[in-house]
């Protein structure tokens, strides 16, 4: 028997809607790699474009529902594909139940649809400040870097935020709904987490030290004070989730006697400190270079130099100006001990040494040099990595790249026509600029390369294992981003661009040389129009 045929209209119709389902699949497919995968830009690209495709097939068929819907998904999309940022959870929720009530506007009878799940997204922040508007300001201004954050209004608010969606951070005004009451608001955080959330503390008055210390014995892990940039705000998170700490202290020892040396290697290896051990002072600069310990212990009597004469030697190249000295001797007059300490070192421990008194020692004083260090080796404005040291590391990652036989390249950038952005914005807001392209450096590089401030409105970047056009290719995909930024500013919106310059390490270029090199690169980039990136032609 022959079925009916189907009326025309009808097979019309169901072919329409045909049409529009496969639209609405693909979009879902392009949804569940996100979920998948996390968020790329090339991605987000693909859910732009399906949903706009979706969109056109759903107005021309004339299907009224998917049609609203579509319209509804591509507005949210829009912000999404202009700044390239991952949606906030909110925004995913309903995303979520638009792809669901579209794909149920779709189907066919008996027709069932897998669940859509949700894209892993970055762990929210959560900004709880007496000062609301300074809330909003701060978690607009994270947002505008790519983090979500929410200013939540009151403790109920907190608390359904905390059993919705755990955050990666909260940052709690001690005075939260009252004196003192943040802190204990704080600590529901332990309860109802399960990750391990970072928690800052906020405080109008800087020289509070009761407050300080209530949030320190409520695990707060940093405390914030006056008014909160996003850019530092950012920082203290990088700081805590990739804390400078957490990478072992080194420590260096030089002593002729191979056994002592070995004894207190043992020592601290024993409590995570990293140590290399010296037995010919001669090779000292060499190592420290190379190693670059946080804190030397050092004999006093060996048979090519004394500790107080090499200790001289060390302290006359700028770098080691601040390392910490520490003599370890069996030599108990008091005179003899207090001239060494006079020719450079900071400490004296007279064998036979306790075992915790050289580890306590050695630990503290390390801690704070290398946590002084991070503040000297730093650019104020930026928290990038200063002039004097991006070069210092440019020396230290060549030597290696060559020892390795590893590619190395190296990029000086310069934002283009700054003086302008000063001109006619303001000089707060040149600065501004400046940090954020700094913060845009940061998120968009490995951890492995180095960024530094080399000047006024010009950045440097080393990059170790990375090939010319590799490094090309990552500095030129952030220049079109930055390019994209819309920085909010008075008058008429702001958009910034940068040049630059790049140059890979062959054979035995130095530091001058390689920095000349991108310099030149870079100076044909300005001269080529700018907003560009150039490779040094060698
Ligand atoms: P070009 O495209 O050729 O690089 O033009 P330019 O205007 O960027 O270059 P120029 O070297 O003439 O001007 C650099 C400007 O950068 C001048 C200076 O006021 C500004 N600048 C340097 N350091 C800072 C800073 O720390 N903050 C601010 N706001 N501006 C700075
Ligand atoms: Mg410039
Ligand atoms: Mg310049």
């Amino acid at each position: 028997m022959n079925q009916p045929a189907v009326p025309n209209l009808d097979r019309l119709q169901q072919l329409c809607t045909q049409r529009v389902m496969q639209r609405i699949r693909h979009v879902l497919q392009i949804w569940q790699r996100l979920a998948h995968d996390g968020w790329a830009p090339g991605t987000v690209n693909a859910l732009h474009d399906a949903s706009q495709q979706l969109l056109q097939d759903a107005e021309r068929f004339e299907l009224p529902t998917q049609a609203k819907l579509a319209r509804t998904l591509c507005q949210y999309l829009q912000p999404l594909y202009e700044q390239a940022a991952p949606l906030d959870e909110p925004s995913t929720a309903q995303m979520r139940s638009l792809l669901e009530r579209l794909a149920h506007a779709s189907l066919r009878r008996g027709e069932q649809f897998e669940e859509v799940p949700l894209p892993d997204l970055p762990r929210p922040a959560y900004i709880l400040l007496q000062d609301r508007e300074q809330a909003e300001h701060l978690a607009q201004q994270l947002a505008f870097y790519g983090t979500a954050a929410h200013a939540l209004a009151d403790a109920n608010a907190f608390r359904e935020a905390l059993t919705e969606r755990a955050p990666a951070l909260v940052v709690m005004d001690v005075d939260f709904t009252g004196a003192g009451q943040g802190i204990g608001l704080a600590e529901q955080v332990r309860d109802v987490c399960t990750e391990p959330v970072a928690l800052l503390f906020y405080c109008v008055d800087e020289s509070d030290t009761a407050s300080r210390l209530a949030a320190l014995r409520a695990g707060g892990q940093g405390f914030l004070t006056g008014t909160v940039e996003a850019s530092s705000l950012l920082e203290k998170i990088e700081q805590l989730e990739h804390p400078a700490h957490n990478e072992p202290l080194r420590v260096l020892i030089i002593d002729d006697s191979r056994t002592q040396a070995r004894y207190s290697e043992r020592l601290l290896n024993a409590v995570g400190i990293d140590t290399r051990v010296l037995t010919e002072p001669l090779q000292a600069m060499e190592t420290l270079a190379d190693f670059q310990p946080d804190l030397l212990i050092l004999d006093m009597y060996m048979p090519t130099c004394t500790g107080p004469e090499l200790a001289k030697v060390i302290r006359h190249n700028e770098r080691y100006v601040s390392l910490p000295i520490i003599y370890l001797s069996a030599e108990d007059d008091l005179d003899k001990q207090l001239d060494a300490l006079s020719e450079g070192g900071d400490d004296f421990l007279t064998k036979p040494v306790r075992s915790r008194q050289l580890i306590s020692t050695v630990r503290n004083r390390a801690a704070r040099a290398r946590h002084l260090q991070t503040r000297l080796v730093r650019d104020s404005l930026t928290g990038l990595y200063n002039h004097t040291h991006i070069l210092q590391l440019l020396e230290d990652c060549s030597t290696r790249a060559r020892r390795g036989e590893q590619p190395l390249s190296f990029a000086m950038l310069d934002l283009d026509h700054f003086k302008r952005v000063n001109d006619q914005h303001g000089h707060p807001m040149g600065d501004r600029v400046l940090k954020t392209l700094a913060l845009f450096l940061r998120q968009r590089l490995r951890r492995s390369d180095c960024i530094g401030r080399y000047g006024g409105e010009e950045f440097a970047v080393v990059m170790p294992n990375t090939e010319l056009d590799a490094a090309h290719g990552v500095l030129d995909e952030i220049r079109q981003r930055f390019a994209d930024l819309h920085f909010p500013a008075q008058r008429q919106q702001l958009q910034c661009t940068f040049s630059a310059g790049v140059v890979m390490l062959t054979g035995d270029m130095d530091v001058m040389e390689l920095a000349s090199a991108a310099d030149q690169a870079l100076y044909a980039a300005k001269h080529g129009g700018r907003n560009r990136v150039e490779k040094a032609d060698r």
